[in-house]
C-alpha cells in the first residue's frame, strides 16, 4: 500500500497497544487481578485465573469489557487503585512521540480514539504526557458504543468531523479496523507490535506496521509505502 500524506487530513489512533504498551493491560487483568482476586477470595491463582478469563470473555466486545467501575463493582476490588500499583508499566512504544510531531508539523488533525475508560485515560495521559499531542480524546463512553460495533464510526462524526475519504486509522484491533473499513475509512493500519512481549505477526488483511516510524517519510517525500 502507497500512502501520500498529501490525501489524509485526519489521523485516529487507538490508545492501548497502538500508542502504549499493551503489556501493561495484559499483565493487570490476566496476573495482577487474578492474584488480588485469589488473597481476597482465598483461592489458587489458577482458580482465580480460570474463574476470571471466562468472566473477562463474556464481556468482550462491550463497554463493560473497559468499565473500570463495572469491574470494581462485579469483583469486589478497588480497580484503579490496583491499576496504580502497577503504573510504572504504562509505556510509550518507541517513535511515537516522533510520529506524532510528525503529523503536527504536517498540520494533522489527530485525535485519540480508545475504548478506555475515563479513570484509565486519566491514568495513562498522567503517567505519559502524551495528551497535549492531540487535537483531543474520544472515549466509546461518551460515544456510547465500543469501536468494535459497527455503528461507532459514524457515531464519531458527531464528536469530530472527518471524512473517512482521507482518514488514517491505526490499530492493533483487526476487530476494529474490519468495523472502521465497514464505515469505508480508507487508510487502516496494524500495528503488529502491540506489546513489548510479543513477536510481531503481520495481519491478513490490514497494512501492518511494527512501529509508526514506518509512517514517517522521507525528508521531502509525502509518500510511504507499506506491506499489505
Ligand atoms: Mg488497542
Amino acid at each position: 500500500m502507497i500512502i501520500d500524506w498529501n490525501d489524509i487530513d485526519t489521523v485516529l489512533l487507538d490508545m492501548d497497544g497502538t500508542i502504549l504498551d499493551r503489556h501493561f493491560d495484559d499483565h493487570f487483568w490476566l496476573e495482577h487481578v487474578p492474584q488480588h482476586w485469589s488473597q481476597r477470595n482465598h483461592t489458587t491463582l489458577d482458580y482465580a485465573k480460570e474463574h476470571l478469563y471466562s468472566l473477562f470473555r463474556s464481556q468482550e466486545n462491550t463497554l463493560n469489557w473497559t468499565d473500570l467501575d463495572y469491574w470494581s463493582d462485579r469483583l469486589k476490588l478497588d480497580i484503579p487503585v490496583l491499576k496504580q500499583e502497577i503504573e510504572h508499566l504504562i509505556a510509550v512504544h518507541p517513535y511515537v512521540v516522533e510520529f506524532l510531531l510528525y503529523l503536527k508539523h504536517a498540520g494533522k488533525a489527530v485525535w485519540l480514539v480508545t475504548n478506555a475508560h475515563s479513570k484509565t485515560l486519566d491514568l495513562k495521559m498522567k503517567t505519559t504526557r502524551i495528551g497535549p499531542y492531540f487535537d483531543g480524546i474520544i472515549s466509546a463512553h461518551q460515544v456510547g458504543l465500543p469501536k468494535e460495533d459497527k455503528r461507532f464510526w459514524g457515531k464519531l462524526q458527531d464528536f469530530i468531523s472527518y471524512d473517512p475519504e482521507r482518514t488514517l486509522l491505526g490499530e492493533d484491533s483487526e476487530v476494529n479496523l474490519t468495523t472502521a473499513e465497514s464505515f469505508s475509512i480508507r487508510y487502516l493500519i496494524y500495528i503488529s507490535r502491540y506489546s513489548s512481549r510479543v513477536e510481531p505477526r503481520q495481519s491478513d488483511h490490514f497494512p501492518t506496521i511494527d512501529y509508526f516510524n514506518r509512517l514517517i517519510p522521507e525528508k521531502g517525500s509525502s509518500c510511504i509505502t507499506i506491506p499489505q
